[in-house]
């Protein structure tokens, strides 16, 4: 089959009509209270749709129909091995409408239309698959007793789970979590950010012709202060996982405690350190990865490769070589299949990236590369892939997380200087080395306090690993067979034979 070309996919943009209401109960619905907010497309600045505006009373509404159809146990109870089918077939159906989701994350995130169709359907297609080929093989434990006592340790649903999601890769962010929330029998109610509604709403829709009740899968629309608060202090919602920034996952911890203390799951920001050894067994292959980590997705990733430790004695001609990749970065229209840099999400971000480049440049970082704005046929928020060298690990870029195409690169002496100035950071997401030194390799990999180190590469995306952070980069992990531990209770159950 072959892919849609340029002209294809304007066609098809230009023909797309855009889902606005929420999904509660198996249908879509409006807002109660009638009310919308617009979505707006980053790359023409163009209004997309008016989307529904859901608050408190949609959010008493989902729940009840989560915990109405947890109950009723069609699905709760349902033998895994059946759950298990539904999400593989919830799976190729993403893959089956893969152009047209593709489409919705490309519209509404500006990232490049093959970024989108290969990373953001490929991925949340392969998490749904994942969790339903290994829900089956998830057994549950008996312990050793005295001969008249049987005892046993068993994983429950924990019931309602409510998920919150950034807007960076809106279907696979949530499908990390849906995934293995779903396959463990739990109802769900998932807030997309309000950037970002069009794909989630699609997958309800998906979950539903795939066979998941009508009920088990909801979405509330609308914007965090309001849906997003009201999921995390509502009293019936058991669990809460969210990933976004710290600042709103720390929110989700005080809504717990101020209602019924439901579990809290958090994946939150990084500024995560790439570190180059002179000893680097390939450089070609550490500097194409420099750079591209550094401006994938328009450098809005959790685990973006943002602060670049290049050892002294190479740092020169490292950098030449990763601005001359990044050159290659050029912002484009994210419907061209060519494009490989797309739009800022929307106007405050693009701001806020804007702004931590005029902090660089202001605090005395040397411009290497970008550092200006772009506009693609006379519009969009378009961002120049930016490279600051001689940075250093006091600067406001190389300590906060940017969430833009900006790298900030900082040199060291020695490779216990690159861990200091590493560890250095509130953050603790990913971060990579890249030396022929076996030793060295391997006590990076044990000091650095981060959830993900890769060695001579830049990447942890298999879904069979945990995926975490340290420190006040979240708490528990997506992905991999511990995620299931988030959305399951543990019970003991002591028998005593007669
Ligand atoms: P954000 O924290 O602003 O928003 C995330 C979600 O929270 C959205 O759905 C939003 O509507 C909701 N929200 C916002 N304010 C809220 C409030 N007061 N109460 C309840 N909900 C609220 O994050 P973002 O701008 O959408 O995404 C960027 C951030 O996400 C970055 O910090 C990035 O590092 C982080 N992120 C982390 C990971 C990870 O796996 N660690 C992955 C992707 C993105």
């Amino acid at each position: 089959m072959s892919l849609p070309d340029y002209e294809d996919w304007k066609k098809l943009a230009q023909e797309f009509t855009h889902q606005t209401r929420a999904f509660i109960g198996g249908k879509y619905v409006d807002a109660l209270s009638g009310k919308t907010y617009e979505t707006i497309n980053p790359a023409t600045e163009k209004m997309t749709a008016h989307v529904a505006a859901c608050d408190g009373h949609d959010v008493d509404a989902a729940v009840k129909s989560a915990r109405s159809a947890f109950n009723a146990g069609h699905w709760s109870r349902m033998a895994p091995r059946d759950r298990g089918a539904i999400l593989q077939k919830l799976a190729a159906l993403v893959q089956e409408h893969g152009d047209q989701i593709a489409l919705m994350e490309c519209l509404n995130v500006g990232k490049p239309i093959m970024e989108a169709r290969m990373a953001d359907v490929g991925l949340s297609s392969a998490a749904l698959k994942w969790y339903g080929e290994a829900i089956d093989k998830v057994t549950d434990e008996i312990i050793a007793t005295p001969d008249n006592v049987r005892a046993t340790i068993t994983r429950e649903p924990i019931g309602v789970v409510g998920v919150v999601v950034p807007w960076n890769f809106p279907l696979m962010m949530a499908c990390w979590k849906i995934a293995p929330a779903l396959a463990t029998g739990n109802s769900v109610i998932v807030k997309p950010a309000e950037q970002t509604p069009q794909s989630i709403l699609k997958l309800a829709e998906l979950a539903l012709e795939a066979g998941i009740p009508e009920g088990v899968f909801n979405v509330v629309t609308g914007h965090g202060a309001e849906a997003g608060a009201a999921i995390g202090l509502h009293n019936d919602i058991d669990c809460l996982t969210f990933t976004g920034s710290t600042a709103v996952g720390k929110k989700f911890l005080e809504y717990s405690g101020r209602s019924n203390m439901k579990t809290v799951w958090l994946e939150c920001g990084g500024k995560n350190p790439n570190i180059v050894m002179a000893d680097c067994p390939d450089m070609d292959k550490a500097v194409m990865n420099a750079a591209m980590n550094a401006f994938f997705n328009q450098g809005e990733v959790c685990a973006a490769a943002s602060r670049l430790l290049v050892q002294d004695s190479i740092k020169d001609e490292f950098l030449e070589r990763v601005a001359a990749i990044g050159k290659t970065r050029v912002p484009g229209d994210p419907l061209d299949p060519e494009t490989n840099l797309g739009a800022i999400v929307d106007k405050g971000q693009f701001d806020r990236v804007n702004g931590y480049i005029a902090k660089g440049k202001e605090e005395g970082a040397n411009l290497i590369l970008g550092g200006n704005t772009t506009t693609v046929n006379d519009c969009g928020y378009y961002i120049n892939p930016t490279i600051f060298g001689n940075v250093t690990a006091d600067m406001t870029i190389a300590r906060e997380e940017i969430f833009g195409p900006v790298l900030s690169a900082i040199s060291f002496k020695e490779v216990e200087e690159a861990i200091d100035i590493a560890n250095d950071s509130p953050y603790g997401l990913a971060g990579a080395i890249w030396t022929s030194d076996i030793n060295i390799a391997h006590k990076a990999a044990r000091d650095l306090q981060v959830g993900a180190v890769s060695i001579n590469s830049y990447s942890s995306a298999d879904i069979a690993l945990p995926f975490g952070g340290y420190k006040q980069s979240g708490i528990g992990v997506d992905k991999s067979l511990h995620a299931i531990d988030k959305y399951t209770n543990m019970k003991s159950t002591w028998l005593e034979l007669g």
